[in-house]
């Protein structure tokens, strides 16, 4: 993409009311706006990158057999008054609204009711399961404080995927094999060595949950950490009785703030019982299906990610993520050569292949500005590898690639 097309503009100030420095560096960058507090859209640099997280996840989701679909976000209210989560005193967080007829409607924060009603139709007999399903959608949730930027959103982005099994044993192999995704999931976007699987409350049907714990002083969360198991306790299950359990010693915990980032739930059959999802086995006896939800937040995570990898001089995107794999920048001579030279290398990188096969994606700053000016946004918009064009390494055959990370510089010839 050259510059010159793309039609978001870097700023040099974050809005005043913005204090997270995920909102700050990524507005200042042209990657979200804020419609409002609690509320970000995504422009194009955002979007290809909260696109390659999302693209990180589906795969890690099919490889163990996820199968993908799409809810909608519009929740009918008798699916809800079943499993006794309609009401604002059990669910404080709902957005809700009327219809032209009087009936309420709610916009979905979660989807176990939706999904396990809608397996009504599709499972009937042990043979139609194991069954895990999955969607990307934007939830909403009526968040208190919403002062984290997008780490907290009203509206965000989530990843949940359902899993349906015949019974418990079934169920924790393929909870355990989520787990697995998910830790391969966060050392794919860069975060695999300040993740932690955190051990949290199971409500009814297991003793713990699992939480992905991402280190971080912009965390809303204190966590205990294990460094030499690398696991990790949630405070609010931090207790001797826990930690017996666990056969972990409150003298080898060290406390952190984090960000939840994943979470990883056994339902049991919680949504199956009260929604009447239920299968035949073998006999023709009725049993109800045991159930898991595993959410993760990609929006979140995108702003975990910049919380992780950023300086006082801006974004600094993991390879998986970046929006683009190479910032190509042209300082232009006035004879025009570089120009020329610029417009060819352009063409010429944008048919080359990744290791993967991938075209390379390449922004290419073609703008009539100064050299100051196209590097300090450079540095703000964060890609990997900067490779600098000018009559001076043209003298030489080369560009210069700067590492976006460690700033390491070296010539590469054309
Ligand atoms: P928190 O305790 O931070 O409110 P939660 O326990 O409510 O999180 P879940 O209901 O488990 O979160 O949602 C699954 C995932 O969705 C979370 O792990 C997180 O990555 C993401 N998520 C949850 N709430 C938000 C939000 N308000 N904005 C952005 N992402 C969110
Ligand atoms: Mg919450």
């Amino acid at each position: 993409m050259k510059q010159t097309n793309l039609f978001t503009k870097t700023r040099r100030e974050a809005p005043k009311d913005e204090v997270a420095k995920n909102a700050q560096l990524l507005i200042r960058a042209g990657f979200i706006h804020k419609e409002m507090a609690g509320a970000y859209s995504f422009l194009p640099l955002g979007l290809r990158t909260l696109n390659k997280i999302v693209n990180i996840i589906r795969e890690e989701m099919n490889s163990i057999g996820g199968q993908e679909l799409h809810l909608t976000a519009l929740q009918d209210k008798q699916k809800w008054e079943a499993s006794d989560r309609w009401s604002d005193k059990v669910v404080d967080n709902w957005f809700k609204t009327t219809l032209k007829n009087g009936s309420e409607v709610g916009l979905g924060f979660t989807h176990e009711e939706p999904i396990t009603s809608l397996m009504k139709d599709h499972i009937r007999s042990f043979r139609d399961l194991p069954v895990a399903a999955y969607q990307f959608q934007t939830k909403f949730r009526n968040e208190e404080r919403a002062k984290s930027g997008i780490l907290r959103g009203r509206e965000f982005l989530m990843k949940d995927l359902y899993s349906f099994n015949l019974d418990e044993k079934a169920h924790q192999e393929f909870y355990e094999k989520a787990k697995q995704a998910y830790i391969r999931i966060f050392d794919r976007l860069g975060l695999g060595n300040d993740t932690y699987v955190t051990f949290a409350g199971g409500g009814s049907f297991s003793k713990y949950s699992h939480e992905f714990q991402t280190l971080s002083e912009a965390g809303e969360d204190t966590i205990y950490v294990h460094e030499g198991k690398r696991i990790a306790v949630n405070k609010e299950v931090f207790n001797d009785e826990v930690l017996a359990d666990l056969g972990l010693s409150k003298s080898d915990m060290v406390e952190k703030k984090a960000i939840e980032v994943g979470n990883i739930f056994s339902l049991g059959t919680r949504f199956s019982d009260t929604l009447g999802l239920a299968y035949k086995d073998a006999e023709g006896k009725s049993n109800p299906v045991v159930m898991g939800s595993y959410g993760i937040g990609p929006s979140r995570l995108m702003g975990t990610i910049v919380e992780r990898w950023s300086d006082e001089k801006g974004l600094i995107w993991p390879d998986s993520v970046s929006p683009f794999a190479v910032h190509l920048v042209a300082l232009f001579d006035a004879a025009g050569i570089v120009k020329k030279a610029a417009d060819e290398l352009y063409i010429k990188l944008c048919s080359q292949k990744d290791a993967n096969g991938r075209p390379i994606d390449v922004l290419y700053d073609d703008r009539d500005c100064g050299a100051g000016e196209k590097f300090s946004d450079s540095d703000l918009i964060g890609i990997p590898k900067r490779y600098v064009i000018s009559a001076k390494t043209l003298a030489d055959s080369s560009v210069e690639v700067k590492d976006r990370l460690t700033g390491k510089v070296e010539m590469m010839k054309i």
